[in-house]
């Protein structure tokens, strides 16, 4: 075959793989467009809800027989006209108050609930983290059903960095669950967390990663963003006693060098602090060092609720754990906790007076996540907060302590449509949020709805 003939065959071989290709390419732009017809993509799906009533987390006031639209994950508009609601999906929420999908601040779904040390040395000594990981898919289930369809979990207590997979499982679709902030392992000095009291020669795991000094805690930090912690969580203290002054003492864990090293290094890292600190010294430490988040805060010292108020560091007070733990550890010879209730009622009370920012926040699996957690809803109005106050703590407040206010806490247009409804009027009755009936969750709906 002369040269000149061999061109023209690769001419007309490479005509006809193109036909061919054009053929294809045609073809699948076509069923492109037959499904974009027949089949709209699921991301840009329209729903409305009906809602009888509506607080929208900014306002005090409910708004009455409000229409929201929600295209895709996202909220399209609240108040939408009642004209454009035709062959549309449609939620009748008619008799029920609508609001922004709850936010705890403080769980740990990993833990089944530890009133007494025995029942938290059973679950780190008899479960092993992965039957402990697979309780926990159902407890983020649980949570996302009770209406909360964000968390923020404050560590593992022994299991690991199971938090951090199950967010990555419930972020891939695989199980249900709340938007999750983790905390993974969280830190503590040797000697100050349990599991405590065994011989020396059995080693026994613990439910936190135990650092010394300033360098092994700059490098658990590392660790602990490296495996996927959005969050560092320390506790500060430990042992409390009851002054006859009325104030709670402890022993603070870490020295202020050492705090101060892990908040540097989280700080660096743009990663923020959340401190478990429930009296004088482990609060005031935690202040002096910059944590972004006190947990429980039994006790805070006046000159301390200023500092907080000025620098807008975060309260979660966790009320309805202490009082539901309370007899318990008293009978096993703390009597401490029952004493405690009333201190905290009042360093509630003069936070509220002194400005500072709440966050809502329950220790759920500190007690069973068979009870629902919004039971801390009535005790925060029974120590002086508004209904709206409370509610406000749980959304746009919460959002806020998350750094996620762009996206939830509040009932906007562009936000993500994470909606709950509960049947009755909660600024009424607040514990009416113990009875979410219907979840949406980025525009997917998690529970009721029919
Ligand atoms: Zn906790």
């Amino acid at each position: 075959m002369g040269s000149r003939e061999k061109t023209v065959q690769r001419k007309i071989a490479a005509w006809g793989m193109l036909s061919a290709f054009s053929i294809v390419a045609l073809y699948a732009a076509s069923t492109r467009a037959q499904k974009a017809e027949s089949m709209p993509d699921a991301s840009a799906k329209r729903i409305y809800l009906r809602c009888g009533a509506l607080l929208d987390g900014k306002s005090d006031a409910a708004r009455k027989d409000v229409l929201v639209a929600v295209k895709g994950e996202k909220i399209r508009e609240v108040g939408a006209p009642e004209v454009e609601v035709v062959a549309a999906e449609v939620i009748d929420l008619s008799h029920e108050t609508c609001l922004p999908g709850l936010i705890d601040t403080h769980t740990h779904v990993l833990l089944q609930g530890d009133i007494t040390a025995a029942d938290y040395d059973e679950q780190l000594l008899k479960q092993s983290p992965e039957y402990r990981t697979i309780l926990a898919t159902v407890n983020a289930r649980r949570a996302l059903e009770y209406g909360f369809t964000s968390i923020r979990d404050v560590e593992t207590e022994g299991a690991g960095y199971a938090d951090a997979d199950l967010k990555k499982a419930i972020n891939n679709g695989v199980i249900p669950g709340p938007r999750m902030q983790v905390a993974t392992r969280a830190l503590d000095v040797t000697g100050a967390y349990p599991l405590l009291g065994y011989a020396p020669n059995v080693h026994v795991p613990h439910g936190v990663q135990v650092v010394d000094g300033g360098d092994e805690a700059r490098k658990a930090v590392r660790e602990q963003i490296m495996y996927g912690a959005d969050w560092i969580k320390v506790y500060s203290d430990r042992s409390y006693w009851l002054r006859d002054d009325g104030v709670l003492d402890d022993i603070p864990t870490f020295t202020l060098e050492e705090l101060k090293a892990i908040v540097d290094e989280a700080h660096r890292e743009r990663r923020k602090v959340a401190s478990h600190a429930m009296a004088l010294n482990g609060v005031h430490n935690s202040l002096e060092a910059g944590v972004d988040s006190i947990e429980h805060g039994n006790y805070i010292a006046p000159e301390d609720l200023k500092t907080m108020a000025a620098h807008g560091t975060f309260y979660v007070p966790t009320i309805f754990v202490g009082a539901y733990v309370a007899e318990g550890r008293a009978a096993e010879g703390a009597p401490v906790w029952v004493k405690m209730l009333a201190v905290h009622e009042d360093t509630f009370r003069r936070a509220m007076k002194a400005g500072v920012k709440i966050a809502f926040g329950t220790d759920a699996g500190g007690f069973a996540w068979t009870v629902n957690p919004a039971k801390e809803f009535a005790y925060m109005v029974k120590w002086g907060m508004t209904p709206a106050q409370a509610i406000r703590a749980a959304t746009a407040s919460a959002a806020e302590l998350l750094g996620t206010s762009d996206q939830v806490g509040t009932m906007e247009a562009g936000k993500l449509a994470d909606i709950v409804a509960v049947p009755g009027d909660p600024l009424a009755d607040v514990t009416q949020l113990e009875k979410v009936d219907f979840v949406m969750k980025g525009g997917v709906v998690a529970k009721g709805g029919r």
